[in-house]
């Protein structure tokens, strides 16, 4: 974890996820992330990938490094594959801020899939 990473996002529950210190059911993890499913699913396939460095949200996504921002875009495209999701399609999300959404202050994506999506959001 960064020396100067803010005390909300440090101790967040995503960081202890991250850090191991919370064990999840993981559904995908490499050297950048780890996925695991969402605890309140909006779809039949609902799927949180979280990079291991810890950062607020895709706004700061110029703290990470070329290779970690791209470890972490990879890592969607790994969870979605190994969930079956590459035919029929999914949805990620990254709500941001509190007019995005955002209840936990750890970079995360949302993997939506199982069914049909409807657009617009609320
Ligand atoms: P957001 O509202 O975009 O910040 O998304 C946070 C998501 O984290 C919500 O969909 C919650 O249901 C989910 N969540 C919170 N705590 C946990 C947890 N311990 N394990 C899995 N999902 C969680």
């Amino acid at each position: 974890m960064e020396a100067d990473t803010p005390p909300d996002v440090a101790s967040s529950i995503f960081a202890k996820i991250a850090s191991g210190q919370i064990p999840v059911q993981t559904v995908y993890e490499d050297d950048f992330v780890i996925a695991f499913p969402d605890i309140t699913p909006v779809a039949p396939i609902h799927i949180l990938v979280i990079p291991k460095v810890c950062i607020r949200d895709i706004s700061c996504i110029s703290q990470l490094t070329p290779a970690e921002a791209a470890g972490f875009l990879n890592g969607i495209a790994k969870t979605a594959d190994v969930c079956g999701l590459g035919v029929g399609g999914f949805r990620t999300v990254m709500n941001t801020g509190v007019e995005g959404g955002q209840t936990v202050p750890y970079l995360h994506a949302h993997i939506l899939g199982g069914r049909q999506l409807s657009w617009p959001p609320g």
